[in-house]
């Protein structure tokens, strides 16, 4: 293999182009990233990027010696080359595909915000100076601390979920905990789908099914992300739409071509699914680039789930998947009551850490364990 494209330069595409290196990959190795800036840490553009004193988002360190062609889109893939936005075709014996995904809108107005990069972050930044009232649709963990970020900047903020906040992603007693502490913080928690969302001459109104309207100056819409895959609707590679990979992220019957991070679907004997998350997407592109150089004798995936999120103030780690149901936790250290505390759930293979320090290999280790 001589010539490797990575589409996307982000955490998986540029893990992907590091490890190909440390593997000892010398061909030509070629980025192409529709942001014009380098790689960051995308998970930042929802806390630091929002906190009161302005916080600088430093690039992603890396290292690989490649050509990077960033501020262009790929638009097309052909069997043996990447068309870019400016006609350009590069062509290429291995390719790893790794252009996330983006923000799911529910109108064209400029007064409805999504975050996906840099420059949404910078919009959304600026106009919650301006202390608008805003209506945050979606409790998930980007509503929450975008609606946390923008309590902080002083803006009045309404969420709209239904049930509880991060309960679906966290389990009722994490997701009650943090969507206390936006309460006392001020947000006004409505536990309601949205009607329809539309544009008014003075801002933004969220209709209700049961008819309330809220009037806003803003919008911030929450409600997940579709992978970026049109620019290969074409290309033979999408199974239902979907950008299906194996446990060394090959495509699947496609030799030569793998996927990591957000963009794509894993494949998994219940079903293909996502794994939408940072740490996810960066040991994703590690077993991308070894599936790519070794084939069958790449080592496969495996990665314990682990999350995180900043916001009212406190920090939450997570490894594995906590119930969804009401299963009280063995509390390790700390208070439940207090907020403050590291818990785990025997016999679920999850555990959290919540305003504590905790070494994730360390939580990892606690949620593995069953006593
Ligand atoms: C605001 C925010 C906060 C988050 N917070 C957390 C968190 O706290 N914890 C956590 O675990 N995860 C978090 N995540 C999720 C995490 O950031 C993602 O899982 C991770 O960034 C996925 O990495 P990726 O490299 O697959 O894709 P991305 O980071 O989305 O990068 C894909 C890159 O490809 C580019 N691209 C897209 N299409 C093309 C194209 N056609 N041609 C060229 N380039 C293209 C995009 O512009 C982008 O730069 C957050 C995500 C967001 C948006």
């Amino acid at each position: 293999m001589d010539r490797i494209v990575i589409v996307g330069h982000s955490i998986a595409g540029v893990t992907c182009g590091d490890t190909l290196r440390r593997r000892g990959f010398d061909g030509d190795l070629t980025y192409v990233g529709a942001e014009d800036v380098p790689a960051y840490p995308r998970p930042s553009l929802s806390k630091a990027a929002l906190h009161p004193d302005p916080v600088d988002i430093a690039p992603l360190p890396t290292f690989a010696v490649a050509t990077e062609i960033l501020g262009h889109r790929a638009v097309a893939l052909e069997p043996e080359a990447v068309l870019l936005d400016d006609g350009r075709a590069l062509p290429y014996d291995g390719l790893v595909i790794a252009t996330g995904s983006r923000a799911r809108r529910l109108t064209d107005s400029p007064r409805e915000y999504t975050l996906r990069s840099l420059a949404d972050a910078e919009a959304l930044r600026a106009r919650l100076l301006e202390r608008p009232r805003v209506t945050v649709i979606g409790g998930g963990p980007l509503g929450m601390e975008v609606a946390s970020g923008a309590v902080g900047l002083g803006c009045e903020v309404t969420l709209l979920n239904p049930g509880t906040p991060l309960a679906r992603h966290l389990g009722p007693l994490l997701g009650g905990i943090l969507a206390s502490l936006a309460a006392e913080a001020g947000v006004r928690i409505l536990d309601t789908v949205v009607g329809s969302v539309t544009e008014t001459a003075e801002g933004m109104a969220v209709t209700l099914p049961s008819g309330e309207v809220l009037e806003s100056d803003i919008v911030f819409t929450g409600i997940g992300d579709d992978p970026e895959v049109d620019w290969l609707s074409s290309s033979g590679l999408l199974v239902d739409g979907r950008l299906i990979v194996d446990t060394r992220q090959r495509v699947l019957g496609h030799p030569g071509i793998v996927a990591a991070g957000d963009v794509c679907w894993l494949d998994d004997p219940a079903g293909p699914r996502r794994s939408p998350v940072w740490t996810s997407a960066l040991e994703q592109g590690r077993v991308a680039a070894d599936g790519l150089l070794l084939g069958d004798d790449a080592p496969e995936r495996d990665h314990p789930f682990y999350f995180w999120t900043d916001q009212w103030g406190v920090s939450l780690k997570v490894s594995g998947t906590p119930p969804r149901e009401d299963v009280a936790p063995v509390v390790v250290k700390g208070s439940v009551d207090e907020r403050s505390f590291v818990i785990h759930w025997p016999g679920h293979g999850a555990a959290a850490a919540l305003d504590m320090r905790m070494p994730v290999p360390r939580l990892h280790k606690l949620a593995a364990s069953r006593g």
